[in-house]
This record gives structure tokens, C-alpha cells and sequence, in this order.
């Protein structure tokens, strides 16, 4: 099954829909959404229609008492079942189709069966008791609400079953049983053009809430994401600082790898800016394939990428960084500027520290002056930021220690 996009909806609304379908996908959106709806309401309606229903047991002893017995047989032991059985059915396998299936056994059974028990009586109210059913029809229709198509043909037995079952009977003369067939034939009609509109109308409602709820998702994903690269973005960064730092867990070390990929404007210059871009989003795609599950990437600058890990040590943070500096090189994304056979490389940086000696910006301010020392030592390479935090907050330490910062691994 297909995942639905915004611009399926889009489209769906905008050409529409024939004969109460939408394109594939969406439909099977709308029946999972159907069915959902209708099977959490369907115990309430059978209650409260079975209730209804047995409580006419009172007009079946005042109207129709020579086929009294037999009534409260199919009602009581036929029909009360059965509708118990359909709600049971529906929670056990809750599909719009079972949905569809048992909303017109109901119906049909409900009007059935107290039809064909009055097909044997010569009550002179048969003509009243019959009328009954109307409430039937529209309880099918308005309050279980099954699909158009289903209401078709569920309105079409219904009617052939009250005509079939009243000219059985045979108490009514020919004016009588016509009006009676215009009757029932007026209201399915009517029935049956409501139900199409109220359809379409749920259906538009559908795509209107569909496209709303995925909008919301893309802003969402928009708001935490960088557009050209995918990766997380400095909005995202802040909320990130929040959770880990909100929590000043003492024992848990955090990583800051800064990455910045080295003469990157002299690619630009040379390959162009649309190169540059393709090239950037391939640097990306190769971090975010080495980091996985180990940590978290951002895109905290143009060309700079910052990497964050939790709960690591300083060999794992390292090995990482070099990692990702291996990988970058290995793509083999020519730099025609720097000379025949340079590829682009990039430099990291890396610092270390607990949440609760260090902020984010101290660790951010270290792992620069760590970059800055890469860059400085020849580009391509991971260098790791040796100095101390000073205080608890650990404002300034950075800073003041950056010429603290190693070269770890050349390459
Ligand atoms: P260094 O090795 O010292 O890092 O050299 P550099 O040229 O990479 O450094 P600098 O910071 O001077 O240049 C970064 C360049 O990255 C400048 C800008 O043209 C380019 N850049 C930043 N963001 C994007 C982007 O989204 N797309 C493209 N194509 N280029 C970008
Ligand atoms: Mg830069
Ligand atoms: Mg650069």
C-alpha cells in the first residue's frame, strides 16, 4: 500500500472525484478512516436500534396478536443475535467492507423478518404495522450509514421484501399495494440521492482533513529540517540542547564534531554553484550514512556540519570523526581548482565534555577552535580539543583554551 503525499491530495482535489472513488491510495486512506469510524460507533447503534426494536414488541401484541408469539421468536431470537453478533464480528474484523456487509444484513433482516411473520395474520392493522418500516429505512440510511452503493442495493432488497411480503399477505387491494409501492420507491429515491451527497460531502471533508493533517507533517518536518540537505537544523540544534542539557545528567559525556569541508569556494568558483550544492548534499548523505544511530546530524552553517553524540567516550567520538573524514575523501568528488587528482576532503573538529561542566556553546566554541587547528595543520584531518572546562557552567573555558587544541589523527 502506498504512502499518500500532499501533492496526491492536492491533485485529487483538484480533478476530483467520479462516482465516489478517489485514486487508489487514497481511497484505501478513506476506507481505513471509514471503517474506523463507523465499527467505534456501531456498538452504540446497535444498542440503541435493538432497543428501539424490541420495544415494539408492544405494537406487535396490540396490533398483530395472532402472530404474536412468532414476532417475539424473530425478534428476540433472531434478530436481537444477530445484531449482537454483527458488533462483535465488526471489533473482531473491523473493515469498511464487513462494515458494508453486516450494515445490510441488518437492515434487510430487520424488515424481513416481522414481514414475513405478517404475511400469516388477518390483523385489519396490517396497513399501519407495515408503515413501521419506514423507520427502518431511514435508520439504514442515517444512522449506520453504510457507503452509496451499499444503500442502493440494501434500499432495493428492503423494498422488494416489503412488496414481495405484503402482496403475500394479500389483505390490500390494488390501490392500496400501488400506494403503498409509491410510497416505499419515493423515500428509497430519496433515500438514495441524500445518501450520495452526504458521500461526497464526507469525502471532501476527508481530503480537506487529509491535506490539512499532512501539511501540518511537512511543516513540522520543515521546521526542524534543512531544505537543501535534509539534516537537522539549528532550530532543531536548540530543542536538542534543551532535552539533553535540561536533564544535566553528570555522567553522561557529550560529543561535538564540527565538520567543515575544505575549499569549498574555490569548488564553487570552479564547478559552480548547482556542483556545489549536488556536492554538498552527497558530503551529507555520506555523514548521515557513517553516524546512523550513533548520533545526531546538523547542518549548523553553510558548508559546516556539526555531528552530535551522547553518552560516548572520547575514542568513539574520534573514531567517528575519522571515520567521516575517510568517507568524505573516499567519494571521490574531483576539486578541479586545487589540480589534477584533488578530491574534496573536509576537516573536523571534536570536543568532549559532561553537561554539567559544559554548555553547548562551550563545546561548540571548542570543537571550532579544534576545526581551526585541523584547518591550520593542512585540511583533511580530525583534531580533538584538549582543554579543561573551568567552572561548572564552563563559560569562557573554551575560548581561553583553544590553543589547548591537539591534532589527533592526520591523515
Ligand atoms: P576552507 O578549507 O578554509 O574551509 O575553505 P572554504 O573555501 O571552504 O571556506 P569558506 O568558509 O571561505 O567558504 C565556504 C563556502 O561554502 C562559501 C560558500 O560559497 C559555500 N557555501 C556555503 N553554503 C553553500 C551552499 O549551500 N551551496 C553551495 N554551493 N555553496 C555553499
Ligand atoms: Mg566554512
Ligand atoms: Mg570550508
Amino acid at each position: 500500500m502506498g504512502v499518500v503525499t500532499l501533492g496526491d491530495v492536492d491533485r485529487q482535489i483538484g480533478r476530483g472525484f467520479k462516482f465516489l472513488r478517489f485514486s487508489p491510495d487514497i481511497e484505501a486512506a478513506f476506507l481505513r478512516d471509514y471503517a474506523a469510524s463507523r465499527v467505534r460507533l456501531a456498538a452504540i447503534w446497535a444498542l440503541i436500534g435493538t432497543l428501539i426494536y424490541d420495544s415494539v414488541f408492544f405494537g406487535d401484541a396490540t396490533m398483530m396478536p395472532d402472530v404474536f408469539w412468532q414476532l417475539v421468536l424473530v425478534r428476540f431470537g433472531i434478530f436481537t443475535p444477530f445484531a449482537l453478533f454483527s458488533v462483535l464480528a465488526l471489533r473482531r474484523w473491523p473493515s469498511a467492507r464487513n462494515y458494508d456487509l453486516l450494515a445490510i444484513c441488518v437492515a434487510v433482516l430487520g424488515v424481513s423478518l416481522p414481514m414475513s411473520v405478517a404475511v400469516f395474520s388477518s390483523s385489519p392493522y396490517l396497513f399501519v404495522y407495515q408503515n413501521g418500516n419506514v423507520a427502518a429505512f431511514l435508520f439504514f440510511v442515517i444512522a449506520l450509514r453504510p457507503r452509496f452503493a451499499t444503500i442502493v442495493l440494501g434500499l432495493a432488497l428492503m423494498c422488494a421484501v416489503q412488496f414481495t411480503t405484503t402482496k403475500l399477505n394479500g389483505s390490500f387491494d390494488d390501490v392500496t399495494y400501488t400506494g403503498i409501492i409509491t410510497f416505499y420507491v419515493t423515500l428509497a429515491i430519496f433515500l438514495a440521492m441524500s445518501a450520495y451527497f452526504m458521500e461526497h460531502k464526507d469525502r471532501l471533508n476527508f481530503l480537506h482533513q487529509l491535506r490539512g493533517s499532512l501539511l501540518h507533517a511537512e511543516l513540522e518536518r520543515k521546521s526542524e529540517r534543512d531544505e537543501l540537505t535534509g539534516l537537522f537544523n539549528r532550530h532543531s540544534l536548540a530543542r536538542r540542547r534543551q532535552a539533553i542539557w535540561s536533564k544535566q545528567d553528570a555522567a553522561v559525556t557529550v560529543a561535538v564534531i564540527m565538520l567543515d569541508i575544505d575549499r569549498f569556494k574555490l569548488f564553487n568558483d570552479v564547478h559552480g554553484h548547482i556542483e556545489g550544492d549536488d556536492c554538498l548534499r552527497a558530503a551529507c548523505r555520506c555523514i548521515l550514512r557513517e553516524v546512523a544511530g550513533a548520533g545526531e546530524t546538523f547542518r549548523f552553517g553553510g558548508e559546516e556540519i556539526l555531528v552530535l553524540m551522547t553518552d560516548v567516550e572520547r575514542e568513539q567520538a574520534t573514531d567517528m570523526a575519522e571515520r567521516i573524514r575517510a568517507a568524505i575523501e573516499a567519494l571521490g568528488i574531483r576539486n578541479r581548482g586545487l589540480g589534477d587528482g584533488h578530491v574534496v576532503t573536509a576537516s573536523l573538529g571534536v570536543a568532549l565534555g559532561k553537561p554539567s561542566e559544559a554548555s553547548l556553546e562551550d563545546l561548540l566554541r571548542a570543537a571550532d577552535a579544534a576545526l581551526y587547528e585541523a584547518k591550520r595543520d593542512g585540511r583533511n584531518t580530525v583534531s580533538i580539543f584538549d582543554g579543561t572546562w573551568r567552572g561548572p557552567t564552563g563559560s569562557g573555558a573554551a575560548g581561553d583554551d583553544a590553543a589547548q587544541a591537539s591534532i589527533l589523527l592526520a591523515s
